[in-house]
């Protein structure tokens, strides 16, 4: 997932970010909410996490923007899930009210944060269950497995973050660019996009004997797509 963590406890925050990136995920950190406003105004992501109590305009505010200011109209449906130390109901229902998804209290469990977070994903592609499918490929969000006919697929870090990337597009295009984002998130060493290239010819290596492949248009990105039989 490419997510928006707005937490201003940097400690927290890094530690947070740290975990989400080993377990192949990507994460903008901003510490306030004027920031996670520019931040949203110019990427997509794939989910938000969300502080209430912020400098400059608290969490409530960032949600009331998200979903009802025109500028953020293609994007108003994000998923997000509200990482709160007030845990008093009454701010439970009012981030509800405005919009949030989910609500997790301070101090919460890393991988429950995550099993929510692809159970949003899940429910805003439609999608009932456990699992996130498209092209024949399931991935087990519990066990963190792809399958495949119920073949389980061998894959590198890499390989894993990158399919992923691809499953959770369903089927919509994504630039070289923004799969090497994912793919590389941990990696502070500066590296060519180039470097995603070798990924992909080995993950499409090992999906050649099955109903997927990922395919690629010149200019747009790669996708995958299951192949008629
Ligand atoms: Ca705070």
């Amino acid at each position: 997932m490419f997510l928006l963590l707005v937490e201003d406890e940097g400690t927290l925050a890094e530690s947070l970010s740290g975990v989400l990136v080993a377990k192949g995920h990507r994460v903008d950190w901003v510490a306030d909410g004027q920031m996670a406003l520019s931040q949203l105004a110019t990427t997509r992501y794939d989910a938000m996490v969300l502080d209430l109590g912020l400098p400059y305009l608290d969490g409530r505010g960032v949600l009331e923007a998200l979903r009802t200011d025109q500028k953020f109209i293609d994007r108003q449906d994000l998923p997000v899930l509200i990482l709160s130390a007030r845990d008093q109901s009454i701010d439970k229902i009012a981030a509800l009210d405005a919009g949030a998804d989910d609500y997790l209290s301070k101090p919460f469990d890393v991988n429950e944060l995550e099993a929510r977070l692809f159970a949003l994903l899940r429910r805003r592609l439609g999608k009932t269950g456990t699992d996130l499918n498209w092209a024949g490929i399931r991935f087990d969000a519990t066990k963190r497995i792809f399958f495949c006919e119920n073949e389980t697929l061998n894959l590198s870090p890499r390989e894993h973050a990158a399919l992923l990337a691809l499953l959770q597009a369903q089927g919509e295009p994504l630039s070289r660019q923004a799969l090497f984002e994912r793919v590389f998130a941990d990696d502070e060493d500066a590296l060519s996009v180039d470097a995603i290239d070798v990924v992909v010819y080995r993950l499409r290596k090992k999906l050649t004997p099955l109903q997927a492949q990922i395919h690629s248009v010149r200019g747009v990105g790669l996708y995958l797509e299951s192949i008629p039989t």
